[in-house]
């Protein structure tokens, strides 16, 4: 299938949410050349969004990975605005990144969608949600799409463009031309607990935990399985104590919800979280940091 025939939002691209995520989205964004509007109800997280995608692209430059006029037509492109009605004037693309909240995603979502025209899409950043749930509360849900990226947004070149149950197709290829044209690799994923990265991500987690608990090797060995025989920049447990262990815990209760037996949490993960033992953030988790 040619681009041509799906192709990306030329018009302005607004992202919901100035936090982690969306000043990161609106930084690749930007800097792909599209018109970019950050908005956020905080007009403390709107300087601050723009503050750290100016940082971000100065230390670019600095690196000699991005000219200094790329850089400065990136800032050019990208404002912030705490005016609903101004940030979706003629927007072709939406993308949320508020908190994880089924609600508030809907009341966002639907908020856009009653102020843009019927062509433009809508994305969510969701991590966890259902798409098709999120839809649910949406006008025109066969234009809502994920696009979930990673974090940090303009170092990970992953988006997981996830098709909900009432996603149109056209809206799919669309989301996926403008994940190329981000100069990031989408893939194409439909709606399901963790998607495909979480899903995969935490089964090797778990099962590196379960092998630990049960004495097969050290965390450190069990590690270097992954890092050497399977070339993964980073082994399991290593990677879940940055994570955090409380958050990886939180996303095994619900995929084992969803998906059963094999992602109940393993008991040493529950007791550690019970400690306090949380990874880096706490300085102890399978590593002292
Ligand atoms: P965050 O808390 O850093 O940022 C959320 C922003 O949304 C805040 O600036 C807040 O002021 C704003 N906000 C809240 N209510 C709003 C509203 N009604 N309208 C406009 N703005 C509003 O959150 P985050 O970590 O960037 O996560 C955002 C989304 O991205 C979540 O769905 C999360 O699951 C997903 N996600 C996060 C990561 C990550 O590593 N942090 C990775 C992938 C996906």
């Amino acid at each position: 299938m040619s681009c041509d025939s799906f192709p990306p939002p030329r018009g302005p691209v607004v992202v919901i949410g100035a936090g982690t995520m969306g000043h990161g989205i609106a930084h690749v964004s930007a800097a792909a050349g599209f018109e970019t509007r950050l908005f956020d109800v905080d007009a403390g997280a709107r300087a601050h969004g723009l503050a750290l995608v100016e940082a971000n692209l100065d230390r670019g430059v600095e690196l000699g990975k991005v000219e200094p006029a790329a850089r400065n037509a990136a800032l050019e492109l990208l404002s912030e605005t705490g005016d609903l009605a101004e940030a979706a004037a003629g927007a072709e693309l939406v993308i949320e990144a508020v908190p994880e909240d089924l609600d508030l995603k809907r009341r966002v979502l639907a908020e856009f969608a009653a102020h843009v025209g019927p062509e433009a899409i809508l994305g969510s950043n969701t991590s966890s949600l259902s798409i098709t749930r999120i839809g649910e509360g949406v006008p025109g849900p066969e234009r809502l799409v994920g696009l979930h990226f990673f974090n940090p947004v303009h170092i990970m070149s992953l988006v997981e463009v996830v098709r909900g149950d009432r996603t149109a197709e056209r809206v799919v290829e669309r989301a996926r031309t403008f994940v190329e044209s981000l100069d990031k690799e989408p893939i194409v994923v439909n709606d399901s607990p963790g998607f495909a990265s979480s899903r995969l991500g935490v089964a090797i987690g778990l099962e590196a935990i379960r092998m630990l608990e049960s004495g097969v090797a050290s965390a450190h060995d069990i590690d270097r399985a992954m890092e050497l025989g399977y070339r993964h920049p980073m082994g399991p447990l290593r990677l879940t104590d940055l994570v955090g262990l409380d958050v990886r815990l939180r996303i095994a209760r619900y995929l084992h919800a969803e998906l059963g037996e094999r992602f109940r949490p393993p008991g040493l993960l529950e007791r550690m979280v019970e400690e306090g033992k949380l990874g880096r953030k706490t300085g102890q988790g399978f590593y002292s940091w």
